[in-house]
């Protein structure tokens, strides 16, 4: 394999569908970042044209990405080792939250994810205006987790009952798996454009079954980040309330 120089990447001119070369560009920025840290056990805070490449590269090809970041503000990536282990990492940072599992690898990164993670981008898409519709009719009063004041600002829609990853994995089950349901996607490649189906049978489709199986609630960002394990310290009171809601989405 051809090896990368860190410095001769220019991170605006890479064809991100060219999965190989992709992943040793993400090498070279672990390598180089990692090589010229001051610290003994992370690099730099990566920000910049390598930040937003790595953002693009997991956006395209790591299926958890969205779950990972959610609502919240990412700053950059640093390079450490994994808790425990011995192998280097890239490591989200957000803003304002320490993530419990920060770690993100680019390793596995794969074209059958990539199939993955536009679809489940589609069938988020799908339900977006039913989201946003609910979230304007059901933010008032207080956050049922947190207690917090509910503004349009300041809130998020949780799914509850049954996680939306799971949600949308059982349904793309019964529409015969991935790769069928891959092909009525009109996938965002390069962004600009939003990942969506192409034909109104499978939105509706998608928005029938995610109704069916699954439950909404307008939460306060905190009270959402206390549901993902964003947040370490809870009272007995906020655990309590948590439980309620825990489901992942
Ligand atoms: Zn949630």
């Amino acid at each position: 394999m051809e090896i990368i120089n860190y410095t001769e990447i220019n991170c605006n001119n890479v064809d991100f569908r060219k999965l190989g070369l992709v992943k040793q560009i993400c090498k070279a920025i672990k390598d180089y970042f990692w090589n010229n840290r001051k610290e003994k056990d992370s690099s730099e805070m990566i920000i910049g044209d390598p930040c937003f490449f790595l953002i693009k590269v997991f956006e395209m090809y790591h299926t958890e990405w969205q779950e990972r970041i959610g609502e919240d503000r990412l700053i950059g990536f640093r390079v450490k080792k994994a808790e425990g282990q011995n192998t280097l990492c890239f490591h989200i940072v957000l803003e304002n939250i320490e993530l419990k599992d920060s770690a993100i690898s680019y390793s596995k990164l794969s074209k059958k994810l990539r199939v993955e993670a536009d679809v489940k981008a589609a069938c988020r898409t799908a339900i977006d205006k039913l989201k946003s519709k609910f979230k304007i009719k059901h933010c008032n009063g207080r956050c049922p987790v947190s207690t917090l004041e509910l503004t349009l600002d300041n809130s998020v829609v949780h799914h509850y009952d049954k996680p939306m990853n799971k949600i949308i994995d059982e349904w793309v089950e019964l529409n015969g798996g991935y790769q069928k349901v891959y092909k009525h996607v009109n996938p965002a490649i390069g962004g600009g454009t939003i990942t969506s189906f192409i034909d109104n049978k499978m939105i509706e489709d998608f928005i029938d079954y995610h109704n069916a199986h699954t439950h909404m609630i307008v939460l306060h960002k905190q009270g959402h980040n206390m549901i993902h394990n964003k947040n370490q310290c809870l009272t007995k009171a906020e655990e309590e309330r948590v439980k309620l809601y825990n489901k992942l989405c």
